[in-house]
C-alpha cells in the first residue's frame, strides 16, 4: 500500500497534482518520473532491497509515484492503483467482504459494477440489493431492513446523472454500522471529495478523467483506514491486477492537468446542456448543473467548481432518433467510455448499458449520453445542431 506524499499537504490541489510523488529522479534528476520497465530489482545481498523494491507485482517505483500523487490530490491517506477500474472495485470488495455479507447499491451504478456483483459475487454468496440511492426515505428504509456491509454510491451516476447526498448517506449508513463506498469517477477528485464528506472508501476508473486522453485503462482504491489499505494491498499482490509502469506513467501525466481539463469539460458541458434544453428535438436533458435537474441543489453544495462533463438527453423522436442522432455527428465520436479530451457520444441502452437490459438498472431506449470534451464550445454546439437537423 502506498501512503500519500504529504510534503505538499498545505498546498492547493493543482500544486499537489503537479508535485506530490514527483520528486526528480534521485540518480539523474529526471523531472518526469521514469517509466521503470522492470519486473525485478537487484538485491544488495539477500534481502538487501533498495527502497523496498523487490518485484513489480508487489511494488514498482512508477506506480508508487502515481499512488502518492493521487492520494495527495484526493486528500486520502492511502492509494492503490490497478489495471482497471473494475479490478480496483473487485479487489476492494473481495478484500473486505465475505460470503453471507450484503451490499446495497444504487439503481443506476455503472453496468460493469452491477455485472461483477450480480454475476460473480452473488453466486459466491454475497447478497445484493438495489435501491434508488437518491431517494433518502428509500435508502433509510433499506438500511434499516437488513445489515449491510456496504452501500455503494455513484454521484453523478451513469447514465442519468442522479445525485446522491454523500454526507447524508454516510451519516445514515454509519448509524446502521454500514460503510460507504463512492465511485467518484464522474466527478473526479477535482470536483468532489467523498472522504471529507464522510465516505469510507473512494474508487476510480482512471481510464476516464484522470487518464483523460482515452489512451489507458486503469483504476484506484483510496482509503484512510490502514487496516483496509493493508487488506486491499495484500489481495492486490496476491491476485495481481496491477497496472504496468507505462500505464502508471500515463495516469501521472493525466493527473497533472486534471484540474484544467475538468474546468473546461464542466464549462463546455454547462453551456451545451443549456443549449440542448432549448431544442425541440430533445424531450429531456439530464445535467446536474441545470436548475431543472432534481439533484441540482445537492450537487451545487457537494461539487466544487463545476458539475462535470457528462450530459444525457432523451430524444423526443424515440429510440430511432437516438440512434440516428448518435450516428450523425462530425466531432463527437460514436464510442463507449468518457472523460477524454475528445467528445464522445453513445446510446447507453444499446452500448454501455446493454448488459443491464431487463434488470432494475435498465435505461430508457431514447437516451443518448454525451461525454463533452475540451474542444471549442462553438464547434461542439454546431456539430450537435447539424446532427439534430438530420433527424
Ligand atoms: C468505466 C467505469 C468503471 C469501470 O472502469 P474500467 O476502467 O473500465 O474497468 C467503473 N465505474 C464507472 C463510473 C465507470 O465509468
Amino acid at each position: 500500500m502506498t501512503r500519500a506524499d504529504t510534503n505538499y499537504a498545505h498546498d492547493g490541489i493543482a500544486t499537489r497534482a503537479i508535485h506530490a510523488g514527483q520528486e526528480p529522479d534521485a540518480l539523474t534528476g529526471a523531472v518526469s518520473t521514469p517509466i521503470y520497465m522492470t519486473s525485478t530489482f537487484k538485491q544488495d545481498g539477500v534481502g538487501g532491497l533498495r527502497g523496498g523494491y523487490d518485484y513489480s507485482r508487489s511494488v514498482n517505483p512508477t506506480r508508487t509515484s502515481f499512488d502518492e500523487q493521487l492520494a495527495a490530490v484526493e486528500g486520502a491517506a492511502f492509494s492503490m492503483s490497478f489495471s482497471s477500474g473494475l479490478a480496483a472495485i473487485d479487489v476492494l470488495l473481495r478484500a473486505t467482504m465475505r460470503p453471507g455479507d450484503s451490499i446495497l447499491i444504487g439503481n443506476d451504478v455503472y453496468g460493469g459494477t452491477y455485472r461483477l456483483l450480480s454475476k460473480v459475487f452473488v453466486p459466491w454468496g454475497v447478497e445484493l440489493d438495489v435501491v434508488d440511492a437518491t431517494d433518502v426515505a428509500a435508502l433509510n428504509a433499506a438500511l434499516g431492513a437488513k445489515s449491510y456491509r456496504y452501500v455503494w454510491v455513484e454521484t453523478p451516476s451513469n447514465p442519468l446523472l442522479g445525485i446522491t447526498d454523500i454526507a447524508l448517506t454516510a451519516q445514515l449508513a454509519h448509524e446502521h454500522g454500514t460503510k460507504v463506498v463512492v465511485d467518484n469517477t464522474f466527478a473526479s477528485p477535482i470536483l468532489q471529495h467523498p472522504l471529507a464528506d464522510g465516505a469510507d472508501a473512494v474508487v476510480y476508473s482512471t481510464t476516464k478523467y484522470i487518464g483523460g486522453h482515452s489512451d489507458v485503462v486503469g483504476g484506484a482504491v483510496l482509503v484512510n483506514d490502514p487496516e483496509v489499505a493493508d487488506a486491499v494491498a495484500f489481495l492486490q499482490n496476491a491476485a495481481g491486477a496491477v497496472p504496468s509502469p507505462f500505464d502508471s506513467w500515463l495516469d501521472i501525466r493525466g493527473l497533472k492537468t486534471l484540474g484544467l481539463r475538468v474546468r473546461k469539460h464542466s464549462a463546455n458541458a454547462l453551456e451545451i446542456a443549456q443549449w440542448l434544453e432549448r431544442r425541440p428535438e430533445i424531450e429531456r436533458v439530464w445535467y446536474p448543473g441545470l436548475e431543472s435537474h432534481p439533484g441540482h441543489e445537492i450537487a451545487a453544495r457537494q461539487m466544487h467548481g463545476g458539475f462535470g462533463g457528462m450530459i444525457s438527453v432523451q430524444l423526443a423522436g424515440g429510440p430511432e432518433a437516438a440512434q440516428r442522432f448518435a450516428s450523425s455527428t462530425r466531432l463527437f465520436t460514436l464510442a463507449e467510455s468518457l472523460g477524454g479530451v475528445e467528445s464522445l457520444i453513445e446510446v447507453p441502452a444499446a452500448m454501455t448499458h446493454a448488459s443491464v437490459s431487463g434488470t432494475t438498472l435498465e435505461v430508457p431506449a431514447n437516451l443518448v449520453r454525451l461525454s463533452i470534451g475540451i474542444e471549442d464550445d462553438g464547434d461542439l454546439i454546431a456539430d450537435l445542431e447539424q446532427a439534430l437537423q438530420q433527424l
